[in-house]
């Protein structure tokens, strides 16, 4: 349980008690960004850390923005990430009767009141301001006529906002930050249609789901000065509404420093997955360095994050999203990663099914294509001339280097590595090494036509992995092809 304590200048402290309880409350009007990515991460995180419950909840309230498949992706994307929340996902949705109960007994209580302003007289109003180069900060005057209820006119219900004194947030990553209450408005909780405004659902929901950390996106700051007051209108009606404890974690920028857009890289995750061939461990980390930070830690796996991870370390201005560290950082992991799972991962970017021996062949690959690659799509890519057909096709460097004296030579190897009685890294690399000194060229002038030979292509994975992966039928096979006896 949470203690909280209104100290005499309005502020509050809450005491965080045994348990601590996240959410992450993504809007489902697009898919699952970077920003969100690491937004749910650290409140993941943050809850893991203390052994408390992360929660998600969909705010799913603008029905005509919010999408079954941006639902979806953002789900998917999440169990993707590995960052699993802690019962069923709450729908904001379905919770508008209870949005509205809460702003109801609000006005039972004083603490809200029931406006029945024209949308002309708001007009006028917004006009008045505009002229007055003011922000329109609405006190309706039906803020003092709660007795007049009527029900026959349309009419919304607005909070009573308190209008001297200031709220002073501490924010855990902001420090300490206060604004006049004079600059706040009595600002709307349920419209005219009796649906619930996000400011009012997100503070219900928060309370009902028992949060006690709200950590989210920066540019939701101005709002726990809106949100605020609500709950401490309920707390002062039905008590046990403590404020929850706040960390607004600043927003992440392009390497340029300008605010993050899909030119950036914020896409949805499933790009990184799908497009980008990046693993999601690779990601997590990279998210993770990108406003926290322990020491000079540039690798820090599941368990170390967990055990780090604390709001302290949260930098108070915004990072920049650099897409080459990501890469660097998904290469690294990838080296890491567990051959079977890679060739998995690979085999569905395969645009064939492979057969068991296939599939059995890329799991052997692995190993000497992971030092290589940065992302799946390398490891796809290098995988690509084990399955490619006889006569292998060559590309423009690939035709080259099998052209002049390299047919000969070729030869000569196939002469070679015919005669090998064992088919292994080993013996081959002999072999070859013995052309080379006998034919008095050196070892990459025998090694590049052999390459282009077994692979159509300039580049692959070491030449003695490549022969043995092919094995000795494919490979004597494919030098074949290209060699004039
Ligand atoms: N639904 C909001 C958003 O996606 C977040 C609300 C909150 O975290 O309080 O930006």
């Amino acid at each position: 349980m949470t203690e909280t304590t209104a100290a005499t200048d309005g502020t509050r402290t809450t005491t965080p008690g045994t348990e601590v309880v996240t959410r992450f409350a993504p809007s489902p009007t697009g898919f699952l960004h970077i920003g969100g990515a690491r937004t749910a991460l650290f409140n993941w995180l943050y809850a893991r850390h203390h052994g408390g419950r992360f929660l998600l909840r969909i705010e799913d309230t603008d029905r005509a923005r919010s999408t079954q498949p941006a639902i979806d992706a953002i789900l998917t994307s999440l169990r993707w990430l590995g960052l699993d929340w802690d019962g069923d996902e709450v729908y904001q949705s379905a919770r508008a009767d209870r949005h509205a109960e809460v702003a109801h007994r609000m006005v039972e209580h004083g603490h809200a009141y029931r406006c029945y302003l024209t949308t002309e007289e708001l007009a006028a109003m917004r006009a008045e301001a505009e002229a007055a180069k003011k922000p329109l900060r609405v006190r309706s005057p039906w803020r003092d006529k709660a007795a007049e209820a009527d029900d026959s006119r349309p009419f919304v219900v607005r909070l009573k906002a308190p209008t001297d004194g200031a709220v002073t947030i501490e924010d855990r990553v902001q420090g300490s930050v206060t604004v006049q209450n004079a600059e706040l408005d009595d600002l709307v909780l349920l419209r005219s249609d009796g649906t619930p405004t996000y400011m009012l659902a997100v503070v219900v929901d928060d309370h009902d789901m028992g949060v006690t950390h709200v950590i989210r996106g920066d540019d939701h700051l101005n709002n726990a000065f809106r949100q605020l007051p609500i709950i401490r209108a309920m707390d002062a009606i039905e008590g046990g509404w403590p404020d929850p404890v706040y960390a607004h974690i600043p927003l992440i920028h392009g390497s340029d420093g300008a605010k993050l857009s899909k030119r950036h890289g914020a896409v949805g995750v499933e790009y990184y997955r799908d497009e980008l061939g990046m693993l999601p461990e690779a990601l997590d980390n990279y998210l993770l360095r990108l406003g926290w930070g322990h020491g000079d830690d540039e690798i820090i796996s599941r368990t170390q994050a967990v055990e780090w991870f604390d709001l302290a370390g949260v930098g108070k201005s915004p990072s920049r999203f650099d897409f080459k560290k990501l890469e660097n950082l998904n290469g690294q992991y990838i080296r890491v990663a567990d051959d079977e799972r890679l060739a998995t991962l690979v085999a569905d970017r395969l645009d064939f099914v492979p057969t068991d021996e296939q599939r059995e062949l890329l799991g052997r690959s692995m190993a000497s294509l992971k030092p290589r690659a940065a992302d799946l799509l390398d490891l796809a890519n290098g995988a690509a001339f084990l399955f490619r057909k006889r006569p292998l096709e060559m590309d423009r460097d690939a035709t080259a280097l099998v052209s002049g004296e390299a047919p000969k030579l070729l030869a000569r190897l196939h002469a070679a590595l015919d005669a090998l009685e064992s088919w292994d890294t080993e013996s081959l690399e002999t072999a070859v090494r013995q052309v080379a000194d006998d034919a008095g060229v050196k070892l990459g002038q025998v090694a590049q036509p052999l390459r282009a030979a077994l692979t159509g292509r300039k580049t692959s994975p070491g030449i003695f992995d490549v022969l043995e992966l092919l094995g000795r039928e494919e490979s004597l096979g494919r030098i074949a092809d290209q060699m004039i006896v």
